[in-house]
């Protein structure tokens, strides 16, 4: 069997460290750099990783790596614009850039890019971090447009609420009470359940899904 190779974002915790788990599990080889070695934030950070590693070749690239400050319109900020088109949207675009061409002569390619569920609907104070997940889905759309040919198929996973550290920053024990009942499922996710979905689009047997937006979460957004 080939040996695939993986790089995968936000790999640290939560959801991504659950993917890399899982493809370690399944045999790949798999890239999750700190971000001392690529800081999504830093335009710089990303030049330099992009260099040191142009020689390298992904098999699959998951964008998962992300921030969601919440702010009400008047109170969002140039500085929060800035960080969050840089981690959520700007960054992954310049990776997929890097490494699409090997992936073009090579035939073969699976991308996933991680949205959200506030990148299908939205709720208040999300009106920075909906924009770049709405977005992010832009870029699959295209990208799988243009790569299907190639044998590269590109999708976003939503992630619904997730118990990682974004969810506890963001929210009191008593607010994720609150939210469990407001999911048909009755519960929050766990990373590991994220992970299972976002492995079927970066594994061999999607063969034919492509430009998809595939929503976890427990029947949050179909109420
Ligand atoms: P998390 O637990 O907060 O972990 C975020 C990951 O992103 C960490 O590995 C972190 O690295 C990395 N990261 C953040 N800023 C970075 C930067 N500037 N450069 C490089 N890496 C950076 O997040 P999560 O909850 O697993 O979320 C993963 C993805 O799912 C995100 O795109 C998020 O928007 C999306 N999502 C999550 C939920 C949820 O309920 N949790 C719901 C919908 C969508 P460090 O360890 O270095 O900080």
């Amino acid at each position: 069997m080939v040996r695939r190779a993986a790089l995968v974002t936000g790999g640290s915790r939560g959801i991504g460290k659950a993917v890399c788990e899982k493809l370690e599990a399944l045999g790949y080889t798999v890239a999750a750099p700190t971000r001392q070695e690529l800081d999504l934030s830093s335009s710089a950070s990303v030049e330099a990783f992009l260099e040191l590693h142009k020689n390298d070749i992904y098999d699959v690239i998951i964008n998962n790596a992300g921030i969601n400050d919440i702010h009400d319109i008047e109170e969002v900020t140039d500085d929060e614009i800035e960080q969050a088109m840089q981690i959520n949207l700007v960054s992954p675009l310049r990776i997929l850039r890097k490494f699409v061409p090997a992936m073009k002569k090579r035939r073969y390619g699976r991308i996933v890019n991680i949205g959200s569920i506030w990148g299908v609907v939205s709720k208040r104070g999300r009106v920075v971090y909906s924009m770049t997940k709405h977005g992010i889905h832009g870029i699959t759309k295209t990208m799988a447009v243009e790569l299907a040919e190639y044998n590269i198929l590109v999708n976003t996973v939503c992630p619904g609420f997730t118990l990682t550290e974004l969810t506890y920053k963001n929210n009191s024990e008593k607010q994720i009470n609150h939210i469990e009942r407001d999911i048909p499922i009755q519960r929050m996710a766990q990373p590991a359940e994220i992970a299972d979905a976002i492995i079927f689009f970066a594994e061999d047997r999607n063969t034919y899904i492509t430009g998809q937006l595939i929503a976890v979460d427990g029947g949050f957004t179909s109420k």
